[in-house]
């Protein structure tokens, strides 16, 4: 049976950073103006879908990220700030 997203995010123990939000969009006016015409690949690239297009925003599951730090390399625009999660937060793989 093939596996979801969600199947997959389950194998993942991820430890929340409820005070500092590690990724963040640098201009929101970036997103809306100039990169409908390239269908914002920050919504496909990123393995843990953390981002989405709501409202005429992208929004910021930060809490679901998998520190692949693709999303520093993959935004055309260089639109979002990374910064890997404070020590002792972030991702704790439960298997493997
Ligand atoms: Fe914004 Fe970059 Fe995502 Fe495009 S890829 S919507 S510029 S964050
Ligand atoms: Fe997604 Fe990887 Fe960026 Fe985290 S580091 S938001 S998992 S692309």
């Amino acid at each position: 049976m093939k596996k979801t997203i969600e199947d997959k995010l389950f194998t993942v123990a991820i430890k929340p950073d409820e005070k500092k939000n590690h990724i963040s969009i640098i201009r929101p006016e970036v997103c809306l103006r100039q990169c409908g015409d390239l269908n914002r690949p920050c919504t496909f690239f990123c393995p843990a879908k953390v981002y989405t297009w709501e409202n005429d925003a992208i929004t910021v599951a930060y809490n679901n990220c998998l520190e692949c730090v693709t999303c520093r390399t993959g935004c055309p625009f260089e639109n979002i700030d990374y910064q890997y999660p404070r020590g002792s937060f972030g991702v704790q793989y439960k298997f493997g």
